[in-house]
Formats: structure tokens, C-alpha cells, sequence
């Protein structure tokens, strides 16, 4: 059970709240007083990705700030509609690289599950924003093809689940997946990549602390945080209870231009997470998707800026500066890359 003291007096259910998220822009402008920006602001076609943002989520967003850090990752832009020469559909060979349905085995000992498709958020720079899920979740009813795939082979230790967003299961189709990763031996580690925690802390409830309490697995939560604004007492009290139920918390955030490319915004991020109880562990450079190619930090001033963080951090709250690699055996950091850092 969550302990007394972190339980909601009248917990809603994250499902309710999941369904109630904003997907119309205009209300979301509505919301944050920038109805006069919505011309000037929104696309005047399809990006074929929809709004979409738990309110909680977007209660921490500044009112009457149109460059607000929050909203720029969530808001759809005109910028999103033009090509751009090097931002491709598939930016990070994920296609080149299923082994089965759902599963990606592109790093030693690590098997990565496209557990489902579903996102209580739409993050307008993801990777993932033109995947086919529809082919190729594991959770479609073919757990059984996944889990083929990770018994048979005996070099996988830990397991990602990933998505989308994991977490956007429910927690009896989750503790399906345990019960039957419980029963292959040489896997040791559950590890969940989530923003969930994040944008909608509310889907750490009861039940699911239940679930994390009890698994027979070490367990590892990534979270997926950008910017300090993001990390409110909700988001804090959400880590508490994965700490307690003794999951290991890091964190990833993805570089983006106007949304975090500063070293007070880095450092503040940085000291917000360790406060909950995580630590930084990947600052991603873009994946080159066709539409996120505004969000773009140069890589000169991406090193520039981790120099700046190792000059004002203790060395524990530097996030490693990576890149994925079409092909590479592992995320590549952009230090290596360029030799000059
Ligand atoms: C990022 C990723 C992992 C995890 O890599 P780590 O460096 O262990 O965090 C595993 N599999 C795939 C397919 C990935 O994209
Ligand atoms: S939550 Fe993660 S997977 Fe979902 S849209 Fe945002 S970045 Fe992409």
C-alpha cells in the first residue's frame, strides 16, 4: 500500500483524468489567455499529430506567455508543416531494427518492448510521432511474439518497456506482462521508460505501487522530463512513491531550442530532479523527424552548454550529451563525435 501520508484524500481515477486531456488548441490558448496569438501561433494545416495535454500538465504553464516552455512542447506550430533536407520519417532505424512484433533488440543484453502506442501526452519533437503502431505494438495481442523472442534468447537481462507510453496501459495488463517475464530466468531487470509521471503523476496509484512493490525484478523508471517548470509537488510526491516501492529513478530529457537550451534551465532541472529523488541520466540530442527540425540545438552549442553544466553541477547531476545512431550498438555521446569536449 502507498503509505498513508502520500495518499490522496479522494484520489481521482487516471483514467478519468487521462480522457478529460485538452486536444483542442484554441481551448488550450482559451485556457493560458493567448486567444489573441491563435492566428499568429497555430498551423493552418494538418500536422497529422493532435494536440493532446493533460490539464495538470498544462496548469503549470505560464499564463499570457506564448513562448512558455511547457506549451512549445506541446503546442502544433506552422514550423512543423515544411520539410527540411535531413529530417526523415524514421530517424533512428527503428524500422530496420525489429527483431519481432514489438520488440527492438538493437543494444547488448537490453530487449526494448513497444509495449503500446497510447500517450496521455503528444510531445511535438518525438521520434515516434510517425511510428506505425498499429503494426507493431507488442501489446495488440502479441505478447506471445515478444516474449518468444526474449526467452529464446539468453543474452537479454533487462527489459524496456517502452512505447508510446507504457504506462498508458492498465496495471492488470501490465502485471500480464510481469507474471510471464517472471517465468524466463535470465531476465533481471524491468526497466520503464514513462513521462506519465510527469504530465499525469495521478497514474501512480495504489494499485500500481502494488504491482511495482511486488515484482520479482529489479526496476528501473526513466523518467521524461525537459525543464524544472515540468516537476510540481504532484510530480515529486509521484516519485516518492516509485522510490518506495523500490524503483530507481533517472531521467531523460531531450535538448530543444527555446524550451531548454540554457545552462540556469539545465542546472535548475538538473537540482528540480534530484530534489524528487532522480537523477539525470541522458540529455538527447533531437532525432532529425520530419516536423521537430525548429527544436534543433547545434551541436557546438550543445557541447558549449554541457560545459557550462560540469562547470556548475556536481558531476553527478551532468546528464550524459547523446545522440542515437541509425545503427550503433549503443547512444552515442556527442563528445566522442566531435573530440573537442
Ligand atoms: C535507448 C535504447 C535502449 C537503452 O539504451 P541505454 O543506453 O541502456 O539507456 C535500448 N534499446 C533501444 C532500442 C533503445 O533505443
Ligand atoms: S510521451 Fe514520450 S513517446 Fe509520448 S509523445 Fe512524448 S516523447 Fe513521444
Amino acid at each position: 500500500m502507498i503509505p498513508a501520508n502520500r495518499a490522496p484524500a479522494q484520489p481521482v481515477r487516471w483514467q478519468t483524468l487521462w480522457r478529460d486531456a485538452i486536444t483542442d488548441p484554441h481551448e488550450l490558448l482559451r485556457l493560458l489567455d493567448l486567444s489573441a496569438h491563435a492566428a499568429t501561433l497555430l498551423p493552418d494545416a494538418d500536422t497529422g499529430f493532435a494536440l493532446r495535454v493533460p490539464r495538470g500538465f498544462a496548469a503549470r504553464m505560464r499564463h499570457g506567455d506564448p513562448a512558455d516552455p511547457l506549451l512549445l512542447q506541446v503546442l502544433p506550430q506552422a514550423a512543423e508543416l515544411g520539410e527540411v533536407p535531413g529530417f526523415t520519417r524514421d530517424a533512428v532505424g527503428d524500422l530496420d531494427a525489429r527483431a519481432a512484433s514489438g520488440v527492438l533488440h538493437k543494444y547488448q543484453g537490453r530487449a526494448l518492448l513497444i509495449a503500446t502506442g497510447s500517450c496521455a501526452v503528444h510531445c511535438r519533437y518525438c521520434f515516434r510521432r510517425h511510428f506505425p503502431y498499429a503494426e507493431e505494438t507488442a501489446a495488440a495481442n502479441r505478447w506471445e511474439r515478444a516474449l518468444a523472442h526474449l526467452r529464446a534468447d539468453a543474452s537479454i537481462r533487462e527489459v524496456i518497456l517502452s512505447g508510446g507510453d507504457p504506462l498508458s496501459l492498465s496495471t492488470p495488463k501490465l502485471a500480464e506482462l510481469t507474471d510471464a517475464l517472471a517465468t524466463i530466468p535470465h531476465i533481471r531487470r524491468l526497466r520503464i521508460h514513462t513521462r506519465l509521471p510527469v504530465v499525469l503523476p495521478e497514474r501512480v496509484d495504489a494499485e500500481f505501487f502494488d504491482w511495482l512493490a511486488a515484482l520479482p525484478l529489479q526496476r528501473v523508471v526513466v523518467l521524461h522530463a525537459n525543464h524544472p517548470g515540468e516537476i510540481d509537488d504532484s510530480v515529486a510526491s509521484a516519485c516518492a512513491v516509485l522510490r518506495d516501492a523500490g524503483a530507481t529513478l533517472l531521467n531523460q530529457a531531450v535538448l530543444l531550442r527555446q524550451v531548454n537550451d540554457n545552462a540556469e534551465v539545465l542546472c535548475a532541472l538538473s537540482e528540480r530532479l534530484f530534489e524528487a529523488g532522480v537523477l539525470p541520466y541522458y540529455l538527447h540530442q533531437l532525432d532529425r523527424v520530419t516536423g521537430a527540425a525548429h527544436f534543433e540545438v547545434e551541436d557546438a552549442r550543445a557541447l558549449a552548454l554541457l560545459e557550462r553544466l560540469r562547470e556548475r553541477l556536481p558531476g553527478y547531476l551532468v546528464p550524459r550529451l547523446v545522440r542515437e545512431v541509425a545503427g550503433a550498438p549503443c547512444k552515442r555521446p556527442l563528445a566522442d563525435n566531435d573530440g573537442n569536449a
